[in-house]
């Protein structure tokens, strides 16, 4: 069994399924395991032609040890993935020559947030009925995890789930998978303000002992570790099936909080021979200056076509900083917390070198972002949506070696304002689209202030 420490080094270590209810840590850090799982070359080789579930029952079963039942877990995976439209849950595609696209969104809310997220909700109810406890999850959404999150807690006994999006930063599509949701445990809230302050609003409910506790508060973003050791699961699938372990493969990455980078990083770290991981963001590109300037310095959030990406705050670069400065809980919480004061962190030579020897970085403009849509469409026929587009435009431009693996992150019909935009055309409307699109929504709008948004959750929790 693994257990998990804190990147800021104080807090004392959880198991599996604190890491997996919780939040962040108790000293504001983020949960990363106190060892890393070996996957031995020889079960990377076997997995061509396992089924997903199962390869993602090994994986967490590494982490869950015997905290749950490996045939419950077992279970759950196949009940997680056997609602995807694609036997094979994440398939390649190929691309041209040398790339694929891995295909993250054939979840119920055309995602790749689906991947992690349809698993999460299983095994956290799974964790409550067994501790008699309820929850109350409070996700700040860039869009997509909104979405995922509802489409797998609503309807569930023991939670409640509260969406915070920024209000008209969002696409329509993206909204209507939240909310148009017809059950009671589900409630959204439009933030007047940007998904930085979303975030901000969720990482304070979580500064708040009192709160935390009285609510049952669970955090199913990317600071849940849970859900970057569901998506370490389709690079162990995806580069299997290009011929790793023996070939090394390479990635790029539409990234945003930074969570699926490093969900690469954690199955490079858990034995997976990779080439390169390509960090690929909009022109919020405070992750792609980290990684090629060493300066890991804020803005302000521009609005984009790919909006799951307009962050300004990477939450999961701390867990790289962590891992690349010999896990150094202090040295982490001292560099974090001047950030969070300040704005700026310029990574010293000695952490920015490590991780470097598997990540690159680049930014691409809206420009760019349209015209390889465009391009994309005209080459081979395929819709892409923005987020995939911002990292087919990286890759194209990056030096790296075949065969490269390009995540594709969402479903094109969830973007279709902007792929017709860019391509002049608009694929087939797939049926949770349309379905949605004739549905009520029920949303209230608020404050981009915590006492509010605390008030609300509060009484909302009952
Ligand atoms: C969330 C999201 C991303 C960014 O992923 P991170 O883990 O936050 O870096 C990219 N594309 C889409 C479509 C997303 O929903």
């Amino acid at each position: 069994m693994t257990s998990f420490v804190s990147t800021r080094g104080r807090a004392t270590e959880v198991g599996f399924i604190d890491a997996l209810l919780g939040g962040l840590a108790a000293d504001g850090g983020l949960h990363v395991p106190a060892a890393w799982p070996e996957m031995s070359a020889r079960w990377i080789a076997a997995l061509p032609g396992r089924p997903y579930a199962d390869v993602a029952a090994d994986i967490l079963g590494c982490f869950a040890g015997d905290e749950i039942d490996p045939a419950a877990l077992s279970d759950m995976c196949w009940r997680a993935y056997g609602g995807f439209d694609h036997p094979a849950v994440a398939p390649l595609r190929q691309l041209d020559a040398g790339a694929f696209l891995l295909e993250l969104f054939h979840g119920p809310s055309l995602a790749f947030k689906d991947i992690a997220l349809q698993l999460l909700a299983r095994l956290a109810v799974h964790a409550l009925e067994r501790r008699g406890r309820r929850m109350t999850i409070v996700c700040a959404t860039s869009g997509d995890t909104g979405g995922a999150a509802v489409e797998a807690f609503a309807g569930l006994d023991h939670v409640r789930i509260v969406a915070l999006f920024p209000e008209g930063r969002i696409s329509e599509v993206q909204r209507r998978f939240m909310t148009t949701s017809p059950h009671d445990n589900v409630a959204c809230l439009s933030v007047a303000g940007d998904f930085d302050d979303c975030q901000e609003l969720l990482k304070g409910m979580f500064g708040d002992r009192a709160f935390v506790s009285d609510v049952g508060l669970a955090a199913v973003n990317s600071i849940n570790f849970i859900r970057i050791i569901a998506q370490s699961v389709y690079y162990f699938t995806a580069a299997a099936a290009l011929g790793a372990p023996e070939r090394a493969v390479s990635f790029v990455v539409p990234t945003g909080n930074f969570g699926d980078a490093f969900a690469g990083w954690a199955a490079h770290r858990m034995g997976l021979p990779l080439a390169r991981i390509l960090a690929a963001t909009n022109r919020n590109a405070i992750v792609a200056r980290a990684l090629e300037d060493g300066a890991y310095v804020r803005e302000a959030a521009a609005a984009t076509m790919s909006p799951a990406m307009d962050i300004q705050v990477a939450s999961n670069f701390e867990r790289l900083f962590f891992e690349c400065a010999g896990r150094d809980g202090a040295a982490t919480a001292a560099a974090f917390k001047a950030f969070a004061r300040t704005g700026r962190l310029t990574l010293p030579h000695d952490i920015l070198t490590p991780m470097r020897t598997l990540f690159r970085a680049a930014s691409v403009d809206e420009a760019e972002t349209a015209a390889t849509m465009d391009r994309v469409r005209q080459a081979s026929g395929i819709l892409i949506d923005p987020h995939t587009a911002v990292a087919v435009a990286a890759a194209a431009r990056a030096d790296l070696a075949a065969p490269r693996v390009i995540l594709a992150t969402a479903h094109p019909a969830k973007f279709p304002e902007a792929v017709r935009a860019a391509t002049g055309a608009a694929g087939p409307v797939p049926r949770p689209v349309a379905r949605r699109a004739r549905l009520a929504e029920r949303v209230t709008p608020i404050a981009a202030d915590a006492g509010a948004v605390k008030a609300f959750v509060r009484d909302f929790a009952g």
